[in-house]
């Protein structure tokens, strides 16, 4: 695999340095990835800022044409994108295809979106409206989790309220995003869209240059609070889409079989390396044993291995860092809880096994922290009062899930759920007509939906005597 570029100014061209990326299931190098200098981060900057006031001036109507062909042409290569982000993700063919379909999705969804002027006062005395305006160059900062739909979030957004943007893909997962960047770079004005890839090294640089007006960020909480910092001095926008450690409360009147089902995708999918997986599972006393033994029976059926082979389900951790906190988590996890045996991994790669503890709770790492892969505590308790309190003890606030077979019981806890979103009977769903958010330190403002749409712009109050 090789010819990646970075794209500035509508043109593709090489890193003044170059990194490897490094394949997750084989620990083989997968490509050289050009690596951005300084010196071409200061010139994708520079680009966006040139480009902005006529991609601002156009019509909106222009604007969602524009989208509309990025999602035909993405979904056009779903398959060729699919196969680059498998090799650097981890994660299976089918679901990396998917994902790069999805992104096509975002592209057309929030062309849908809308973004009028709101009349506030048409009176004797005064005429008031309301309307959006684009905020400048943005910057679109993004893990390695999911490098492709994250940006589905951020770049159709961004571009159809009438902003340019630099986009920095984390740096062990640059390829798909830069090979969208190659397929996309005709289908706007030159500068209109940027993507300079780094080795972690360039974030510092990007937040705090005086040309950026935003910063829309996706990724740990603890980077979440440096972007705040660099963006403290000029008083830049900030959407900030953060760590979580979700909980999920199963009362004890559910068909265990079936959301059992459902709870082991919500924890396990991308191999648990998702913002809102199930991270702790917090299930009734009286269904405990058959709750653990279904998802224990699911985890030892999982087929790990190398997301290009049929058949796997579940991936590789997606880098060694990573890789090795996960471990550290399971070996604590096991200090205090019992790990039940689960299916085979492939000899080499950063596998781990979708690995149910029980009898754990509060006060391990396994309970208390992010783990962020394939290892779920199954936690037991008796009042559902205690089970709410316990799953709101946490300084995260991403997402959280109630099960039970009574919606108007479920819908009394999820309410009292200090999250940014609660699924009822599901974990996991997003989509681009429906917002997204973080409570406490999992995130500032939303992504997606009008609300998500609206945090690209700035509000303009028009009040004039009539
Ligand atoms: P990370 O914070 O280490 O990195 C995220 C991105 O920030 C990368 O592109 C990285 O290069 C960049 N970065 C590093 N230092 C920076 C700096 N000083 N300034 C600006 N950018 C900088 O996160 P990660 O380990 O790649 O991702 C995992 C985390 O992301 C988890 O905590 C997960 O929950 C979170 N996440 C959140 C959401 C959400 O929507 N809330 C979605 C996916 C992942």
């Amino acid at each position: 695999m090789d010819n990646f570029k970075l794209l500035i100014n509508g043109r593709l061209e090489a890193g003044d340095a170059q990194m490897d990326v490094i394949n997750p299931a084989t620990e083989q190098v997968l490509a050289a990835c050009p690596r951005a200098s300084r010196a071409q981060l200061d010139r994708a900057i520079a680009a966006a800022k040139t480009a902005y006031p006529a991609w601002a001036a156009k019509d909106i109507a222009e604007r969602r044409k524009a989208l509309n062909v990025m999602a035909d042409i993405i979904e056009a290569n779903a398959d060729m994108l699919g196969r680059i982000l498998t090799q650097e993700q981890g994660k299976p063919l089918k679901d990396a295809v998917g994902e790069a379909r999805a992104l096509a999705a975002n592209f057309r969804d929030f062309a849908k979106l809308p973004l009028d002027e709101k009349i506030i006062e048409d009176g004797a005395k005064r005429h008031v409206k309301t309307r959006r305006r684009p905020l400048g160059v943005v910057a679109l900062i993004v893990p390695w989790n999911f490098p492709l739909v994250t940006l589905g979030s951020k770049i159709p957004p961004a571009l159809l309220a009438g902003n340019t943007v630099v986009i920095k893909p984390a740096p062990t997962t640059p390829l798909a995003t830069l090979a969208m960047g190659a397929l996309l770079k005709d289908a706007l004005p030159p500068g209109v869209m940027n993507i300079v890839a780094d080795a972690n090294d360039l974030g510092g640089a990007l937040t705090a240059h005086p040309d950026i007006a935003k910063i829309s960020f996706t990724g740990s909480t603890a980077t979440g609070r440096k972007v705040m910092e660099a963006a403290s001095h000029d008083i830049k926008r900030l959407t900030l889409e953060l760590g979580g450690n979700d909980a999920a409360i199963v009362l004890d009147d559910v068909d265990v079989k079936k959301s059992a089902s459902g709870i082991f995708a919500g924890a396990f999918r991308n191999s648990g390396q998702v913002c809102i997986a199930v991270k702790r599972l917090y299930v009734h006393e009286s269904i405990y044993d058959a709750m653990v033994s279904e998802l224990s029976a699911l985890a030892k059926a999982a087929v790990v291995g190398d997301g290009l082979e049929q058949g796997t389900q579940l991936g590789p951790l997606q880098n060694r860092m990573q890789y090795e906190k996960v471990k550290e988590i399971l070996a604590d996890a096991a200090k205090s809880g019992t790990v039940l045996e689960t299916s085979a991994v492939p000899p080499r790669g950063y596998f781990i096994a979708p690995t149910i503890v029980r009898d754990i709770a509060e006060g391990s790492r396994l309970v208390d922290e992010e783990q962020f892969g394939p290892v779920l505590p199954v936690i037991s308790y008796s009042d559902p009062e205690d089970a709410l309190a316990r799953a709101n003890a946490t300084p995260y606030g991403l997402g959280a899930s109630v099960w039970s077979s009574d919606p108007a019981r479920a819908l009394k806890y999820a309410q009292r759920l200090e999250a940014g979103t609660v699924w009822i009977n599901k974990h996991s769903e997003l989509a681009a007509h429906i917002p997204f958010g973080g409570a406490k330190q999992s995130g500032l403002g939303v992504e997606r939906g009008e609300e998500g749409l609206a945090e690209f712009t700035q509000l303009q109050v028009i009040n004039a005597a009539v």
